[in-house]
């Protein structure tokens, strides 16, 4: 579950949102061009601005959701394994003596299985099938767009080897983002089809 923070006219208004809510979510803010950008702490938040209907006047709007649960530090070790799960074919497996998610001929161990689902990195369907979790795959998505270098130089270099120039180092930060937000738009335009009806049925 997400902690979802709505930002309008009169103030801020929380609830809670499920996975498939938060992809909605992004895909109708993809669909209308707002701008949106994924958090190293595994949510997202979409910004936009609308005509006040009343006052003429330029207002602004946001949503922000993040995962209820902390997603933690996303290692390197974690980030191995969640790359490999993500290619689709991981199980988890019940045995006498361990439960453990399984690719291949290989098998996590018991301990980092039990990990990886404390964490909400990775569900798992009423077939054994393992996803990974869409705030695992917004943590890693922002992860690999850090901010790498630079800043007052009139140059930054994003972690994935983006370079940002600008005059200023406000200007820089704004190519940053927008880098950001860019990837966000092309992350949730890339999600299948697949992806999104196993977060539909999960509970
Ligand atoms: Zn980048």
């Amino acid at each position: 579950m997400f902690r979802e923070t709505i930002t309008h006219a009169t103030g801020d208004s929380e609830g809670t949102a499920r996975e498939s809510h938060v992809l909605m979510l992004l895909r109708r803010a993809l669909s209308k061009g707002y701008a949106m950008e994924a958090t190293r702490t595994g949510g997202a938040r979409v910004r936009w601005t609308r005509v006040d209907l009343t006052t003429h006047a330029i207002v602004a709007r946001a949503i922000s959701v993040e995962p209820e649960l902390s997603l933690g530090a996303l290692d390197l070790a974690t980030r191995t394994l969640l790359a490999r799960i993500d290619v689709g074919d991981a199980r988890y497996e019940v045995h006498p003596d361990r439960y453990v998610i399984a690719y291949d001929d290989t098998e996590i161990t018991p301990a980092e299985t039990a990990r990886l689902r404390a964490r909400r990195l990775v569900a798992v369907d009423h077939a054994g099938r393992v996803r990974l979790t869409l705030a695992a795959r917004l943590g890693l998505l922002a992860h690999d767009h850090r901010q790498a270098g630079g800043g007052n130089d009139g140059f930054a270099i994003c972690s994935c080897g983006f370079t940002a120039n600008g005059p200023t180092g406000e200007a820089v930060d704004e190519v940053l983002r927008n880098h950001r937000q860019v990837v966000t738009a092309s992350f949730v335009d890339s999600i299948s089809a697949a992806y999104a009806a196993a977060l539909s049925a999960t509970r």
